[in-house]
């Protein structure tokens, strides 16, 4: 990067979570084709990242680029009030199709974060043509995280989440506790009972939110697919809206084409972001059951009340289609099942490390917990030294690889991985 690029970078832009006087490495990417990002410097990194989790077919594919650059000939955006488009219609069509039977209608906006605010206007339209408009409050999973925008905001974790700095702006949402039963493990009614209460002695929910299986910005935790049933279960005896956050679980990420397929159910509401376009462009869905969709059409004022200007994108629906045609058409479940063999084989070695709390794997995510927080500058810098690209936080180091990521390239990665875990990186 050059010398008036970089104050260019550092004096005004914004990076995630970032202060603009800060002092952490950035890196220019040059370029970036299948699992390897090409730095300016002329670096190589293999991406363990999948640019957060969305680049599953991994950079510069070419059907996807092809099926792009025909679009972008036809039109790459029109207004979708008054209009409709082919990308769309397929898309949403194979998106009906593979989503849970119940899900019937399909909403779609630019990101995850307004894709669960959808959500929420939903549940809450949804009860207020029902003649319930009390029904306006959520109850999400402690160390649960649904986006940044200020509806997203209030029903993520309040202590890890940011509730304390935006108080006074957000909704008073309710918490129950992050479920401690393990993927793979049952799940006592007791660790629903609080739950349970709540949906007893409340009568202002309008929807339980939560992350289906692996709850991942707040803190890459997988829980029993029995508590994810129960949930149901509670939802339907109290006749509550189940909404599950897809965002980073969906399209195959978790072993299952969508985490609910692991416990069999359905939601009322389903969000889905991130992978959707494979890592393309930006996108984002709000599915809703058939009940859903007709109860608001029922009520007052007979219409959704959203609808962003670059709602269904042409383009962005056009790489939405044809990522998951590449994915569906694949022998995907196989592959995530070689990754996973490969993550448990090559992050077990992190676990005779001492300040190693956990290492923990499904489908292709895998995670390595430590007792304490990383220090970001030089553990990033570990990485990249080591020719990847990992991006911790807090106290876990985790890796999230494209689907199409081969065996040799895998474990470079996890031998990267716990080189620098077995390196002191830590606050
Ligand atoms: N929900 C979940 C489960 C997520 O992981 C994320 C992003 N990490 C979001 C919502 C927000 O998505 P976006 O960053 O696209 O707004």
């Amino acid at each position: 990067m050059t010398a008036s690029m970089s104050s260019i970078d550092r004096n005004h832009i914004w990076h995630p979570y970032s202060a603009m006087n800060s002092d952490l490495p950035i890196y220019q990417v040059e370029s970036a084709k299948g699992v390897r990002i090409k730095l300016s410097d002329g670096r190589e990194l293999i991406d363990g990242m999948s640019s957060w989790w969305c680049a599953i077919h991994g950079y510069n594919h070419p059907a996807m680029n092809a099926a792009l650059i025909t679009q972008l000939d036809k039109m790459s955006h029109i207004m979708f009030g008054g209009f409709t488009h082919e990308p769309a219609i397929e898309l949403t069509k194979l998106l009906v199709d593979l989503t849970p039977e119940p899900l019937q209608k399909v909403f779609y906006s630019d990101s995850g974060s307004v894709a669960v605010d959808v959500a929420m206007k939903m549940a809450i339209q949804y009860w207020y043509a029902k003649g319930q408009s009390q029904r306006q409050r959520f109850v999400s999973l402690r160390r649960g995280y649904h986006g940044d925008t200020i509806g997203a905001m209030s029903v993520s974790d309040p202590e890890t989440g940011m509730h304390t700095l935006f108080k006074h702006a957000l909704q008073k949402n309710l918490f129950v506790p992050q479920p401690e039963c393990h993927f793979g493990e049952p799940c006592a009614d007791q660790a629903l009972q609080l739950l349970r209460d709540i949906f007893d002695k409340n009568d202002d929910i309008a929807a339980l939110i939560l992350e289906p299986i692996v709850q991942a910005a707040g803190g890459m935790w997988f829980y029993s697919a029995e508590y994810l049933q129960k949930t149901r279960t509670l939802c339907d005896e109290f006749g509550v809206l189940l909404i599950a956050d897809e965002i980073a679980t969906g399209f195959g990420r978790t072993g299952k084409l969508f985490a609910c397929n692991h416990a069999g159910i359905s939601p009322d509401i389903m969000c889905l972001g991130k992978t959707l376009t494979g890592g393309y462009l930006t996108l984002a869905a709000t599915l809703a059951t058939d009940d859903v969709a007709s109860t608001i059409d029922s009520g007052n004022p007979g219409i959704f009340m959203h609808g962003p200007t670059f709602m269904a994108n042409p383009m962005a629906c056009t790489a939405a289609l044809t990522s998951i045609k590449l994915l569906v058409n694949s022998p995907w479940q196989e592959n995530i099942l070689r990754i996973e063999r490969g993550l448990r084989k090559g992050l077990e070695r992190c676990k005779d490390v001492g300040h190693v709390e956990d290492v923990r794997v499904l489908g292709a995510i895998g995670v390595v917990e430590l007792k304490q927080a990383v220090l970001m500058e030089s553990i990033t810098q570990a990485f990249v030294d080591k020719g990847v690209w990992v991006r911790p936080f807090g106290r876990l180091i985790y890796l999230m690889p494209p689907y199409i990521m081969d065996d040799d390239t895998l474990d470079i990665l996890t031998s990267a991985t716990a080189a620098v875990v077995a390196a002191h990186c830590f606050s």
